[in-house]
């Protein structure tokens, strides 16, 4: 076990996040009324009923399925995470993963109208042009070259780059202070592992996902993990004792919806769900960041996003 040193404002956002947690289980997805007192609907809103999308192949193959898939990560807690214990799935991209499908007319309280699957940074934008999910919600930056071969809607939400070390390390203190003794782990095709490699001499070392470099960070075997800041305070939030944020943000990540390109109608019913959703991002905001320090406002969607 490492020292630890106490840091007086990621504890306090570590214990708001567990608390929020805690709180939260068994709501995300329950059904309409379950929450008792809240209100009648779970976070994500209302189940539309009568949904056309006039030219998107993929809501005719999501109609012709008569289910929804969705592509998620579950192993980031607060954003995309997967309950070892009671098997539920929770977060905020979840959450707005539900949000989609239930403005689509699928119920995500039903298990038989919304499948997900978890994929790996690497593998996102294979799976969209397989087919293998109908859109993917999962801390996915939009960026020109992704665009390449998918399309997004959004943004949805922004954060920045950070760095997560050991509680008692006083040597790491932002991006600038990465040496080439400095061992980074972060994961392959994802945007961080490629800036890390470009703007520091650190040396770096891939895994397939975050929790395997967080792993790797609490044996010691590494220095630091780099990805968005509000993957890494969710790691920080479980264990506050031995995790911390060293310095500040040094991109920005804008998280976009992954959809198959050239569905335009798909993604303008994303977009328009997010421009016109009312109170619905920051329900599902509050529920699953609120108290975690990452900014609480919903960005202006780009339509050639
Ligand atoms: N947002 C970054 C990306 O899309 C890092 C997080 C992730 O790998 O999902 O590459």
């Amino acid at each position: 076990m490492r020292k630890t040193r106490f840091l007086a404002g990621a504890s306090i956002v570590a214990a708001g996040l567990l608390a929020l947690t805690a709180c939260n289980s068994g709501t995300p997805g329950a059904a309409p009324g379950a929450e008792g007192g809240a209100g009648d609907e779970p976070v994500y809103g209302a189940v539309a009923t009568d949904v056309t999308i006039e030219g998107s192949p993929t809501f005719d193959k999501i109609t012709s399925a008569g289910k929804v898939v969705v592509g998620v990560k579950e192993d980031q807690p607060g954003l995309g995470y997967l309950d070892p214990v009671t098997g539920e799935r929770k977060g905020f991209d979840v959450d707005v993963a539900r949000w989609i499908a239930a403005s689509l007319g699928f119920d995500p309280a039903d298990s038989s109208k919304v499948e997900y699957k978890a994929i790996a940074s690497a593998n996102r934008e294979q799976a969209i042009i397989n087919g293998d999910i109908d859109y993917y919600v999962g801390t996915y930056s939009i960026t020109d070259k992704r665009k390449e071969q998918i399309a997004f809607a959004g943004p949805y939400f922004l954060t920045g780059q950070g760095l997560l070390v050991a509680a008692d390390n006083d040597t790491i203190t932002g991006k600038d202070s990465l040496t080439a003794e400095t061992t980074v782990c972060s994961v392959t095709g994802s945007t961080p592992i490629q800036r890390i490699r470009e703007q520091t001499p650190a040396q770096v070392v891939e895994f397939d996902t975050y929790s395997q470099c967080v792993e790797k960070l609490k044996n010691g075997e590494v220095d630091a993990v780099t990805t968005d800041e509000a993957i890494l305070l969710g790691y920080a939030a479980q264990d506050p004792d031995n995790l911390k944020i060293a310095g500040e943000p040094f991109s920005e990540e804008r998280y976009g919806v992954g959809i198959a390109k050239g569905d335009a109608a798909f993604q303008e019913f994303v977009n328009t769900m997010f421009t016109d959703g009312g109170t619905t991002w920051q329900a599902i905001f509050e529920a699953n960041l609120g108290a975690s320090g990452v900014s609480g406002e919903q960005p202006t969607v780009d339509p050639v996003s």
